[in-house]
C-alpha cells in the first residue's frame, strides 16, 4: 500500500526535506476513505530549522531586496500558480474532498492575489511628519515585521495560505507555513513553486506535522515576530496567548455563525439560491457559511420550500466529477461532529425540513444538505458553528427584531441582507456586526476587499490594501537639523 502513495516533502531553506525524525504520516482521501499520500511528520525541531532558515533569508539576500525586486518575484509566482492550477486543484480535491469544479476556479483566481500584492510591494511608503520643533526633520520608514508563522486550517488550505503569504512577501517578511494535519498535501505541492519563481532559499518554508504540538511550537516560537492564523476560535485563543507571551503581532481569522436576513419583499428565488451557495457549497465547510437563516414570518414557508426543493436536487458524489455539487465532509472527526449536531438539534426539538442524516450509499463521508426549522435563538445548532451543510431557520416580524437576532451571536464574520428596498438594505447592512455583509449576494471574495471578523471571529484583516500593514512595523526617524547642542535635562 505505502509504495502506491504519492510522496511529498517539506521545504526548508529552499530544499525539499523529510522530517528530522524521519517520521511520516498518511493523508486520507475523504471520498475514497483511503490514504493517498505520504507526508513528513515534522515536529518542533523542524519548526526550529524552518524559523532559522527564515531568519537567515531575512538577514541575507531577501532582506536586501527592493520592493521592486519582490514585486517581480510575486508576479512570477502568480503566473506559476496559474500554470499549475490543474495539479494544485487535484491535490486539494484528493486531500480535502472539495469539488474539482470549485477548486479549479479558486486556483485559476489565486494567482490574482500574488499579482495584486505585487502591485503593492513597490508602493510601501513612509511619511514626512511636521515636527513642532523646527530643529527636527521627522520621517517614517515601514519595515517588514520579520519572520511570520502562518498556520492554516483544512478547508481551502491554498487560498488561506495565500491570504497570508502574498501580503507578507510584499511587505518583505519571510514565512514559515504550517498547514493542517488533515490536508497538508496541497501546501507541500505549492512549496515547489517558490524556487521556480526565483525566491531566495528560506523566504518561504513549509512544515507539515501530525501533532498539534507542531503548530503550537510555531505560534509560540521566540524566533517568530508575527503569527497569522486561520482556524477555530478555540485554537485561535491558544495562538493569541502564545503570541502574546512573546509580545508578537497576531492576526486571527476564526469561526462564524453568519446570518442570512430575508425580508418579505426579497426576490425569494435569488435568496434561496444565495442561501444554498452560503451553506451547502463546499459542504458548508467554510468559515463564512451563512448557517443562520433569519426570515420574515410571512415568507418563511415559501422560502423553506424553495430551499428544500433545491437541496433535494443537490448532486452528492465524487468531487472529481464535473456535475457533482456537494462532496464529502473533509475528515472523520468533522463528519462525526456534524452528525452529532444533527442528533442534538433533533433532541432539542428542531423540525427537519430536509435532510438531517448521513448519506450512506455513496461510500465517503457524506452528510445530506440539511434544513432545520422550529429552532430558537438558544438552540445549540443556532449558537454553535457546525462547519457542515446545516441551515437553521428563525423567524422575525419587525426589522429591529431581525437585526437583534442577526447580532445575537458571539461571532461576527459575515452576513447577508436580502431585500429589494434600497433604504432598508443599507440601513440593515450598517447594523449587522460583521466584517463582511453582502446585499442580495453571498460568498464573494476578492484580493482587493478586506476580509475578517468582528467579535470572536477574529482580529485584523486579510486582503485589501491594508493587509500589508499587518506585516509592517512603522519606524519614526528624527534628524537634528541645527547642528547645535541642547539642554540634556529636558525632553524634546
Ligand atoms: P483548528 O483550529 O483545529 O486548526 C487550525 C490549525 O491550527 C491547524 O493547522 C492545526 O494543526 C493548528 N493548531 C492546532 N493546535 C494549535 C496550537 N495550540 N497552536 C497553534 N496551532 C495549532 O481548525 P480546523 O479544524 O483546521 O479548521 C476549521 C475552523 O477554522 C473552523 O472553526 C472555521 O470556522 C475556521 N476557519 C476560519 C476562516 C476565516 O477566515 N475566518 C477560514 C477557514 C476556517
Amino acid at each position: 500500500m505505502t509504495e502506491q502513495l504519492e510522496r511529498f516533502q517539506m521545504v526548508i531553506g529552499g530544499k525539499p526535506v523529510d522530517a528530522l525524525s524521519g517520521k511520516t504520516f498518511e493523508s486520507q482521501n475523504p471520498y475514497t476513505g483511503e490514504p493517498w499520500a505520504q507526508v513528513p511528520d515534522g515536529g518542533p525541531e523542524d519548526i526550529d530549522a524552518a524559523v532559522a532558515a527564515a531568519r537567515a533569508a531575512l538577514d541575507g539576500e531577501w532582506g536586501a531586496m527592493t520592493g521592486f525586486a519582490r514585486a517581480a518575484l510575486l508576479r512570477r509566482l502568480g503566473d506559476l500558480v496559474t500554470q499549475n492550477a490543474e495539479r494544485l486543484a487535484r491535490l486539494e480535491v484528493n486531500d480535502s474532498g472539495k469539488l474539482y469544479r470549485e477548486m479549479i476556479g479558486q486556483l485559476n483566481a489565486l494567482g490574482g492575489w500574488y499579482h495584486y500584492y505585487a502591485g503593492l510591494a513597490d508602493k510601501i511608503e513612509g511619511r514626512q511628519i511636521p515636527s513642532p520643533n523646527p530643529n527636527y526633520l521627522v520621517y517614517t520608514r515601514r519595515e517588514p515585521v520579520g519572520v511570520v508563522g502562518a498556520i492554516t486550517p483544512w478547508n481551502s488550505p491554498l487560498l488561506l495560505m495565500t491570504w497570508k503569504l502574498a501580503p507578507a512577501l510584499a511587505a518583505g517578511c519571510t514565512v514559515v507555513v504550517k498547514p493542517s494535519e488533515h490536508s497538508p498535501v496541497s501546501s507541500l505541492g505549492f512549496a515547489e513553486l517558490f524556487e521556480r519563481a526565483g525566491f531566495p532559499a528560506g523566504v518561504v518554508n513549509v512544515v507539515s506535522g501530525l501533532s498539534r504540538e507542531t503548530g503550537a511550537r510555531l505560534a509560540g516560537h521566540p524566533g517568530v515576530d508575527k503569527v497569522a492564523f486561520t482556524g477555530s476560535t478555540a485554537t485561535g485563543r491558544a495562538v493569541a496567548k502564545a503570541a502574546g507571551e512573546n509580545i508578537n503581532k497576531v492576526t486571527l481569522e476564526l469561526g462564524g455563525k453568519s446570518p442570512q436576513v430575508v425580508f418579505p419583499d426579497a426576490d425569494l428565488a435569488a435568496a434561496a439560491n444565495g442561501i444554498i451557495a452560503g451553506v451547502f457549497a463546499a459542504t458548508g465547510q467554510t468559515c463564512m457559511a451563512g448557517s443562520r437563516l433569519i426570515v420574515h414570518a410571512d415568507v418563511h414557508d415559501e422560502l423553506i420550500r424553495l430551499i428544500a426543493e433545491r437541496a433535494s436536487r443537490i448532486k452528492l458524489g465524487d468531487p472529481n466529477d464535473a456535475d457533482t455539487e456537494m462532496g464529502p465532509v473533509a475528515n472523520r472527526p468533522q463528519y462525526e461532529k456534524v452528525l452529532g449536531y444533527l442528533d442534538k438539534a433533533k433532541s432539542e426539538g428542531a423540525t427537519v425540513a430536509y435532510g438531517g442524516a448521513a448519506e450512506s450509499g455513496l461510500g465517503g463521508l457524506f452528510v445530506q444538505p440539511t434544513v432545520l426549522t422550529g429552532v430558537t435563538a438558544e438552540s445549540t445548532v443556532v449558537r454553535e458553528e457546525v462547519f457542515g451543510p446545516v441551515l437553521a431557520a428563525l423567524t422575525f416580524t419587525e426589522e429591529d427584531e431581525a437585526i437583534k437576532l442577526a447580532n445575537d451571536t458571539p461571532y461576527g464574520l459575515a452576513g447577508a441582507v436580502w431585500t429589494k428596498d434600497v433604504h432598508r438594505a443599507h440601513r440593515v447592512a450598517a447594523k449587522i456586526k460583521a466584517g463582511s455583509v453582502w446585499i442580495n449576494a453571498y460568498r464573494v471574495v476578492a484580493p482587493s476587499v478586506p476580509f475578517g471578523g468582528f467579535k470572536a471571529s477574529g482580529l485584523g484583516r486579510e486582503n485589501g490594501l491594508h493587509a500589508v500593514d499587518e506585516y509592517l512595523e512603522e519606524k519614526a526617524i528624527w534628524v537634528e537639523l541645527s547642528g547645535g547642542t541642547r539642554d540634556p535635562f529636558t525632553l524634546g
